[in-house]
């Protein structure tokens, strides 16, 4: 295994402990009727964005954690993370301040409130189709993670525009997907030409994963995010209902459905803009549609049009998402076209 997959998959396995270790701080790990608000817990978990979209104590600590480890192992690469510090040096966000600081020190107990502040800042590369660079989420399905649903890592290597290598730490979802209530938490890594691997949390290989085999889409069971604000869920019951699909769609958030579908639990995952203008961030993409297209599937968006990772921070030539284990992948996208009149 070459250095920077080694790398990658060891520090979503790290930032998967310890986005668990702070959940777990204040709701629990168990199944989700088991999940309820711990005594001591921290009130402040998360601040708004200027997006008005949360920010955990666990992004921020997973986003220097990554960043540290990057540096240590790959000392020449450059990071693009989702998130950025200055929100935490503000002196009323002291409280979040210091659960990031401990919870990146149980990892890299050497480095202090700057290093792990300046490990944060540091992700800032330039997104673009020239030269490699790392893109992180490092809480992708923060809603999800604030819900006690499902949630991910998502570290991807982005090399001339094109996903070389993603991994995504998936901390909740099950490690089996025969055992729903077993024991949670799995790595999903694949690099380009390579298959798409799954590791426990303890770094042991479990195999390799595969797309399921279904053929007819009559029977697939589709998959679509929780936050109905995220994609057009009603759009995506007429698309399912022109392939002839019955079975009610899994709703899970973050880029464990591309685990998911990854391992053949489901076949479509479908991911229409509620609004025209909506421009998918790649960090939301690049790792899901790797570990996808390595174990089989197809990643397009709702034109059919391959994902271009080399635009910029978004995929602003594309259109919405839709991955599938490729076996009726243009029969999807002609049931879109037939269904909505989205933008080109
Ligand atoms: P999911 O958990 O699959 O619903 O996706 C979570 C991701 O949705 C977040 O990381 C956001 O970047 C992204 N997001 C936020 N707003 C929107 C939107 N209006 N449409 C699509 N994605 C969004
Ligand atoms: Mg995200």
């Amino acid at each position: 295994m070459n250095q920077r997959l080694e790398t990658a998959i060891a520090t979503a396995t790290r930032a998967s402990h310890l986005a668990r270790g702070v959940r777990s701080a204040w709701i629990g790990e168990g199944p989700p009727e088991q999940q309820a608000p711990k005594k001591g817990a921290p009130e402040k978990r998360a601040l708004d964005k200027q997006d008005r979209s949360p920010v955990t104590i666990a992004d921020f600590a997973v986003q220097s954690l990554v960043s540290l480890d990057l540096e240590r192992h790959l000392p020449g690469d450059v990071i693009l993370g989702e998130e950025s510090a200055g929100a935490l040096r503000q002196e009323d966000h002291r409280e979040v301040r210091d659960g990031v600081v401990s919870a990146v020190q149980e990892f890299h107990p050497e480095a202090g409130m700057e290093e792990v502040l300046r490990a944060i800042d540091r992700c800032s590369a330039d997104a673009g189709d020239q030269g490699a660079f790392w893109a992180l989420d490092p809480i992708d399905g923060t809603k999800g993670f604030l819900r006690g649903g499902q949630y991910a890592v998502a570290l991807a290597l982005i090399e001339n525009g094109e996903v070389q290598l993603g991994v995504l730490g998936c901390p909740y979802l099950p490690l089996d997907p025969a055992e729903p209530n077993g024991r949670r938490g799995c790595v999903l890594a694949a690099q380009r030409g390579g298959g798409t691997r799954l590791y426990d949390l303890d770094g042991n290989l479990r195999g390799e994963v595969s797309v399921s085999s279904q053929e007819d889409p009559a029977g697939a069971v589709f998959c679509e995010s929780v936050e109905a604000a995220h994609s057009a869920h009603d759009l995506h019951a007429r698309i399912a209902g022109r392939l002839g699909v019955t079975a009610p769609p899994v709703r899970m958030d973050s880029q464990c459905k591309y685990a998911a579908l990854a391992r053949g639990e489901g076949s479509i995952y479908l991911r229409l803009p509620r609004k025209a203008g909506y421009e998918e961030k790649i960090w939301d993409h690049a790792a899901g549609a790797m570990v996808i297209e390595e174990a089989g599937g197809r990643v397009t968006d709702a034109h059919g049009r391959d994902l271009d990772f080399g635009a910029g921070k978004t995929l602003r030539h594309n259109i919405g998402i839709v991955a599938s284990n490729g076996r009726f992948h243009q029969q999807i996208i002609e049931a879109v076209a037939a269904e909505a009149d989205l933008p080109k």
